[in-house]
């Protein structure tokens, strides 16, 4: 095996480690203000990483998927808030435009999502179906030369900004995962609302928001894939987008294992710094341990996904190991700074708040636990 990176690779790495440095600047205004600077996605969106993981023939860079794992823990060192809409034009929506999406469909969005111009939502998540997709209640109704849309989508991420949102609905509700489908949904569609912003422990910028569709008509065309394949087109798209977040996870405890570091060196208790304490010593070893050996699972996933292997299985290891072990961490990084470290302000306070989420979206830790257990038992 090689575990070499190529020069490109590191390339990409460190250029991408610069960019995030020079923006990582702009965290301590935020913590005040609350607010993004334009620079950010103006930065970002002229490296190209909107278009990391489309096709060049639509705009995009089409990197490695192991290049793109290596750039997103990078990215994943900002505060999530400044790569949001980012991380939505790498998840699964993407994926199902250039995997199902026809012709027409992927010249019209492909383009505008690359270069940051349209952004993107994912609407799968409802009330009363959140890990049981096929309790939804959202449905499709085909009349004449239109799909009329009913129900309600709950927790979608940047659907504010969203210029096309992926939404899933049932088509055949006799049909339970056989009979749901996919649609592209324009926000400016009558018949669509926007709810207000759900508060959220961390993300502390509106970003998170209930949708809803009454009687809202789409074109025919706006199918995306076949009639009834939605389902399986989600699983699909999440299998890749689960090892995105692991990439978020690993990215956000790295950063607060860096500032553990410097801080065990800095402050001093009983005379010496906290980094000659052996306790403290053993623990930020641990942390690095831990970091490294999840990353090793991450970029396994991610050379299976550039290789079109089945990583169904690796990509459940890496959701739930990742975020485990960044949540891990994390807590252990606060605790380094003692009672510092729970102050609004301080990076690790941040990092603590906003990677708790990854162990619960895109597949909680339970449902990726019991798919590992399905897989391994049949
Ligand atoms: C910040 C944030 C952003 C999000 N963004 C999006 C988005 O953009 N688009 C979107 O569609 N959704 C989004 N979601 C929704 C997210 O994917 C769901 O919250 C997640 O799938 C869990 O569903 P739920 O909240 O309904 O929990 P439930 O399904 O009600 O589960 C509750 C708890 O029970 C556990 N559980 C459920 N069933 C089982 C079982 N069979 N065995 C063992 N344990 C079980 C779960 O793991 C969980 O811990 C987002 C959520 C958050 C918090």
């Amino acid at each position: 095996m090689d575990f070499n990176l190529s020069s490109d690779d590191i390339a990409m790495q460190q250029s991408t480690r610069d960019v995030v440095n020079e923006l990582l600047k702009h965290e301590p205004n935020f913590h005040e203000t609350n607010e993004i600077p334009a620079v950010i996605d103006e930065t970002l969106s002229n490296m190209g990483y909107y278009g990391l993981s489309i096709p060049q023939e639509y705009g995009g860079l089409e990197i490695d998927k192991v290049t793109g794992a290596l750039v997103q823990l990078e990215l994943a060192r900002l505060p999530p808030q400044f790569w949001a809409p980012i991380r939505s034009a790498l998840g699964p929506t993407p994926h199902v435009l250039v995997n199902h999406g026809s012709k027409e469909q992927k010249e019209k969005w492909l383009p505008e999502i690359a270069s940051g111009h349209k952004k993107v939502a994912f609407a799968l998540t409802e009330p009363d179906a959140g890990s049981d997709v096929t309790a939804m209640h959202t449905t499709a109704v085909k009349k004449e030369d239109r799909w009329v849309l009913n129900g309600t989508k709950i927790f979608i991420t940047n659907a504010n900004i969203a210029d096309i949102i992926i939404v899933f609905a049932k088509t055949d509700a006799s049909q339970g995962r056989n009979g749901i489908s996919a649609f592209i949904v324009e926000p400016s569609t009558p018949g669509f609302s926007l709810g207000k912003p759900m508060k959220t422990m961390g993300w502390m910028v509106e970003g998170l928001f209930e949708i809803s569709f009454d009687n809202c008509e789409i074109p025919l065309q706006n199918l995306l894939g076949e009639e009834n394949k939605g389902f399986y087109y989600a699983l699909e798209g999440l299998s890749e987008a689960r090892v995105n977040v692991g990439c978020q996870a690993l990215g956000g405890g790295d950063i607060a294992l860096e500032h553990a570091i410097q801080y065990a060196k800095d402050r001093v208790t009983f005379g010496v710094p906290l980094a000659s304490h052996q306790v403290i010593q053993h623990k930020l070893a641990d942390m690095s341990m831990e970091q490294h050996v999840a990353r090793l699972l991450l970029l396994e996933a991610a050379w299976g996904l550039q290789n079109n292997k089945d990583i169904r299985l690796q990509s459940s290891y890496v959701k739930v190991f990742c975020t485990e072990t960044a949540h891990k961490t994390a807590d252990s990084a606060l605790q380094i700074f003692g009672g510092s470290g729970y102050m609004k302000g301080m990076v690790v306070e941040r990092v603590y708040r906003d990677i708790r989420v990854l162990r619960i979206y895109e597949g909680a830790s339970e449902i990726q636990r019991n798919m590992i257990a399905k897989q391994i038992l049949k």
